[in-house]
C-alpha cells in the first residue's frame, strides 16, 4: 500500500492520516457510549464536516494535467453529494428535531448513486475494454445473481417493517434498490476483471459493500429498537465507506501481469450467481418472495441460458478449428498426412461396404529430387518458400475434386478418385511439367525435378498404409531408374523397402562395403591397354551385386555421396598404385557426381588421395558427365581448372547426347571427350551413316581443341573398325572387355582376334 501511495502529495497523505485517526477514535467512542446517547456535534457536524473534506480530497485527485480525471471527479461528486446530505440532515435535526421523511437530505444521499454507477461503469469499461461477449455475460450472471440475493433479503424485510405513505416507502426503498444495483455492478465488475483487479478497484468494491451493509442496518435500526451493534455499524459504515472511496482514487493500480491479464475469469462468481438465482426461484415456489427478487433470479437464469448457448457455439467453432488445424499442413496450407490417412481410411471403409459399388482411387506419391541441396545452398527459408510455391502450382494442374496433400518434408501426395493407372500417369506427367518450370526464390532462380510413384486401389492395396507403401516403392523405383514416373507393380515390391535400403547403404558406406570393377580402354593407335575406368558395385546380401545406377541416386539423396566417393578414390588409387608397382603405368578414370563438385573440399581430397598412394597426378583421370557440367557450368569450370592445375586429367563423360555443349567446350580446361554410348551403339546399324558423320565431326572438333577422344559402348568389331577409321583415340566396350574385378582384367595388348575376355562374365 505504501508503494502505491508514493506519488501522493504529502498534504493529502497527512489529511487522510488525520481523517483515519478521527474515524478510529469515533469508532472507539461509538463502542463505549450507550446506544441511546448521541451527540449532534460529533454524530452530525464532525461526521458531515469530515465527509466534506473526504469529498474534496477525492476531487483534488482530478486537479492537474493527469489523465483519467473522470473517475475521481465522478466519485468525488458522489461523495460530496452524500456529504451535503449529511450536512442537511444535521441542519434538519438540529436541536433534537426529527427530520421529515423523505427530506431534502434524501435527495442528496440518493444523488450519490448515479455518480458512482457511472464511475464504476467507466472503471469496468477501462479495465475490460477488449473482453468477449462471454465474459460480459459472466459478469451479468454474477451481478444479477448478487442483486437477486440482495433483493430477496432486503425487500422482504423492508416491506414488512417499513410503514408510512407511498412517498416514504419509495424513499426507503430507493436506498436498497440503489445498493442492490451497486452491488450487482461491483460483483459483475469483479467477475469481469480477473488479473485486472487492482487495489483501487478492490477498495472501491469493499466501500460499496460496506455502504450497502450500512444502509441495511439503518433501515432496520430506524424501524426497530436500537442496539449497540446497530448503532456502531450505523454510525461507522458510511464514513468508512466514503473514506475508502476517496482513498481509492489516489491509489495507483498495481502492474498488470500480462500472463494473467488475458486469462478469462473464473467460474466462481458467475457460478454462485447462477446457483443463487436457481435457489431463489426454488424457494419462491414454497415461500413468498418479493417479485423484484424473483424477476432478478429469472433474469439471472435467462442470462445463464444465453451464456450457455454462446459457450456451445464457441465450443463448436473451436472444435472445427482444431479439426482443421489438425488436418492442415502449417507451411503450405495443404492437407497433411493425417488428412491423407483420414480420407484414405474412409475410402477403404466405403469400398469394404458390399452394398455399394466399388470405386477406384489412384494415389500419386511425389518426392522432390535434391531438395536437401536447395536447403543447404540457399537456406531453409528459400526451401520453405519453394514448398509454399509448389502447392498452388501443382493444384493448378489438378481437377478441383483431386486432393493434394503434403505428406511431409519434400513429399507430396495426390488422391484421384475413379482414376485408371493410365489417367493417373497422364496427371503425373502434367504435374512433372509444372514442377520443372523454374522457381524464383528471393532473387535466385532454381529448377527442381521430382520422382513420382503411382499406386491404385483396390488393385495394389486394400488399406491406407499398404497403398502408401506401394506408391512409395514405385516412387523409389522412379528415383533409381530412367523414368521419373513409375507405376507400382508387384515386381517393384520384390526389391524391398526403400528405407531399409538407405540404412543398408549407410552401413555399407560406414564399412567400406563396395567393390570396383575396371573396364580397360584400348589405345587404337598402339593396340595397348593404357587406361581403365573404375566402376563401382555394391555387393548386397539379398540383392546380389547392385549396379551403380540402382543405388547411386539413393546415396545422393541420403547425402552419402561424399564418403562413398572418398572410398572409391581410395580403392581405385590403391589398385592403380599396385599396377604401377607391377610396372603397368595405367591411368585410372574415376566417375564423380554433381554433389562431389559442389563439395568445397573436393579438389584437396583428390590431391591428398594421390599423395597417400604416392601416385603422379597423371595417373588419374576424373570423369564428369556433360549434363553435370551444363547443370552448374560456372562451378564445374572452376573445379575442372583446379583439377587440371593438379595435373589430373578431366574427361567430359557421355558427351554428344545433343551436341548442346559444344559451344562451352572451348572454355573448359578438360583433357578428354568421352562420346556418349547410345550414340556409338547406333553406328553399326544400317542407317548409321549420319551418326558416323557426326562422330567424325566430333572427333575432329575434339582434336582441334587438343583433346583425346574416347568412344565407349563398343559391342562389335564393325563399330570398333569404324571408330578407328574416323580417328578416335581410345575405345572402351564389352567387345574389348567387360568391366571386371582388377584381378580378372586382361591388360595384354589387343589382337584383332576375338578375345576370350569379351565373352566372360559380365558385371
Ligand atoms: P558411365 O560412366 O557411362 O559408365 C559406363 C557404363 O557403361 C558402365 O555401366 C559400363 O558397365 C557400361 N558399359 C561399358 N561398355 C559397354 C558396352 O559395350 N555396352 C553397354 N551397353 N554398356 C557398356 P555401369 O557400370 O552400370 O555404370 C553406370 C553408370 O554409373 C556410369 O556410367 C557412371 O555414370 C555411374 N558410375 C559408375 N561407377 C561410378 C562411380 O564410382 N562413381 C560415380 N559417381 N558414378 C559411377
Ligand atoms: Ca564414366
Ligand atoms: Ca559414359
Amino acid at each position: 500500500m505504501a508503494r502505491r501511495l508514493d506519488r501522493v502529495p504529502v498534504v493529502v497523505r497527512v489529511l487522510y492520516g488525520l481523517l483515519g485517526f478521527l474515524l478510529v477514535s469515533y469508532f472507539a467512542w461509538l463502542i463505549v457510549r450507550r446506544p441511546d446517547q448521541s451527540s449532534g456535534l460529533v454524530d452530525g457536524w464532525l461526521v458531515a464536516g469530515g465527509e466534506v473534506v473526504v469529498a474534496l480530497l477525492c476531487l483534488a485527485r482530478a486537479i492537474g494535467p493527469r489523465r483519467g480525471r473522470a473517475i475521481p471527479l465522478l466519485l468525488g461528486a458522489g461523495v460530496l453529494s452524500w456529504a451535503i446530505g449529511d450536512v442537511l440532515l444535521t441542519l434538519e435535526s438540529a436541536g433534537g428535531a426529527t427530520a421529515p421523511t423523505p427530506s431534502l437530505a434524501d435527495a442528496f444521499y440518493l444523488g450519490f448513486y448515479p455518480f458512482v454507477y457511472v464511475a464504476v461503469g467507466l472503471l469496468v469499461h477501462k479495465g475490460a475494454g477488449k473482453l468477449s461477449a462471454a465474459s460480459w455475460l459472466d459478469g451479468a450472471v454474477a451481478g444479477l445473481g448478487a442483486a437477486a440475493v440482495a433483493a430477496t433479503f432486503a425487500f422482504n424485510r423492508i416491506l414488512q417493517t417499513v410503514g408510512g405513505d407511498g412517498v416514504a416507502v419509495a424513499a426507503h426503498l430507493a436506498y436498497p434498490i440503489g445498493d442492490v444495483l451497486l452491488l450487482a455492478l461491483i460483483v459483475g465488475g469483479t467477475t469481469l476483471l480477473p488479473g485486472r483487479r487492482h487495489g483501487p478497484w478492490l477498495l472501491l468494491a469493499a466501500a460499496c459493500a460496506l455502504n450497502a451493509v450500512g444502509d441495511t442496518f439503518n433501515l432496520f435500526e430506524s424501524a426497530a429498537s436500537p442496539s449497540t451493534l446497530g448503532a456502531v455499524f450505523n454510525g461507522i459504515a458510511w464514513p468508512t465507506a466514503i473514506l475508502w472511496i476517496s482513498i481509492s482514487v489516489w491509489l495507483r493500480p498495481g502492474r498488470t501481469n500480462p500472463l494473467t491479464a488475458l486469462r478469462t475469469g473464473g467460474f466462481l462468481l458467475p457460478g454462485l450467481g447462477a446457483a443463487a438465482g436457481l435457489t431463489i426461484l426454488f424457494v419462491g415456489t414454497m415461500h413468498s418472495i418479493d417479485t423484484l427478487a424473483l424477476g432478478l433470479a429469472l433474469a439471472t437464469l435467462a442470462t445463464v441460458g444465453l451464456r450457455l448457448a454462446l459457450s456451445v457455439r464457441r465450443l463448436r467453432a473451436l472444435t472445427e478449428e482444431r479439426h482443421r488445424q489438425a488436418m492442415t499442413d502449417e507451411l503450405t496450407g495443404l492437407g497433411n498426412r493425417r488428412q491423407l490417412f483420414s480420407l484414405l481410411d474412409s475410402f477403404f471403409a466405403d469400398n469394404a461396404d458390399t452394398r455399394t459399388a466399388q470405386r477406384d482411387l489412384a494415389f500419386l506419391f511425389i518426392d522432390l529430387d535434391h531438395f536437401k541441396e536447395i536447403n543447404d545452398s540457399f537456406g531453409h527459408a528459400a526451401g520453405d518458400d519453394l514448398l509454399r510455391q509448389l502447392g498452388p502450382r501443382l493444384a493448378s494442374s489438378l481437377r478441383p475434386t483431386d486432393i493434394l496433400v503434403r505428406v511431409g518434408g519434400d513429399e507430396f501426395g495426390v488422391l484421384i478418385m475413379d482414376a485408371t493407372p493410365r489417367y493417373a500417369s497422364s496427371v503425373a506427367e502434367r504435374l512433372m511439367a509444372r514442377l520443372e518450370e523454374p522457381f524464383v526464390l528471393d532473387s535466385v532462380t532454381v529448377g527442381i525435378s521430382a520422382s513420382i510413384g503411382i499406386a491404385t486401389a483396390p488393385t495394389d492395396a486394400t488399406e491406407s498404409t499398404g497403398l502408401l507403401r506401394s506408391a512409395d516403392l514405385a516412387m523409389y523405383r522412379a528415383k533409381l531408374g530412367i523414368s521419373s514416373i513409375e507405376i507400382y507393380t508387384q515386381a517393384i515390391d520384390d526389391g524391398g523397402n526403400r528405407l531399409r535400403l538407405v540404412e543398408e547403404l549407410r552401413a555399407a558406406v560406414g564399412e567400406g562395403g563396395f567393390v570396383l570393377h575396371y573396364q580397360p580402354q584400348l589405345d587404337l593407335r598402339s593396340g595397348e591397354i593404357s587406361a581403365v575406368e573404375a566402376l563401382v558395385r555394391w555387393p548386397h546380401p539379398r540383392l546380389g551385386l547392385v549396379p551403380p545406377l540402382d543405388f547411386l541416386p539413393l546415396a545422393e539423396e541420403a547425402g552419402l555421396m561424399q564418403p562413398l566417393t572418398a572410398l572409391i578414390f581410395d580403392s581405385a588409387l590403391a589398385q592403380c598404385a599396385a599396377w604401377h608397382a607391377d610396372g603397368r603405368r595405367l591411368t585410372v578414370s574415376v566417375n564423380v557426381s554433381p554433389s562431389n563438385l559442389l563439395d568445397p573440399g573436393f579438389v584437396d581430397s583428390v590431391r591428398d588421395a594421390l599423395a597417400r598412394h604416392r601416385l603422379p597426378a597423371s595417373a588419374l583421370s576424373i570423369e564428369i558427365t556433360e549434363t553435370t557440367i551444363i547443370g552448374d557450368f560456372g562451378r564445374c569450370k572452376q573445379v575442372i581448372a583446379q583439377l587440371r592445375g593438379l595435373g589430373v586429367g578431366v574427361s567430359v563423360d557421355d558427351f554428344g547426347a545433343g551436341f548442346t555443349s559444344l559451344a562451352y567446350l572451348g572454355s573448359l580446361a578438360v583433357s578428354e571427350l568421352k562420346l556418349d554410348r547410345r550414340f556409338i551403339t547406333d553406328l553399326s546399324a544400317s542407317d548409321g551413316k549420319r551418326d558416323l558423320a557426326l562422330v567424325r565431326a566430333t572427333v575432329e572438333l575434339g582434336h582441334a581443341l587438343g583433346l583425346r577422344v574416347v568412344a565407349e559402348g563398343i559391342e562389335d568389331a564393325a563399330t570398333l573398325e569404324m571408330l578407328t577409321s574416323v580417328g578416335c583415340d581410345f575405345a572402351q566396350g564389352y567387345f574389348i572387355c567387360r568391366p571386371m574385378p582388377a584381378s580378372d582384367v586382361d591388360l595384354s595388348p589387343w589382337s584383332a582376334a576375338p578375345r576370350p575376355m569379351a565373352v566372360r562374365r559380365a558385371s
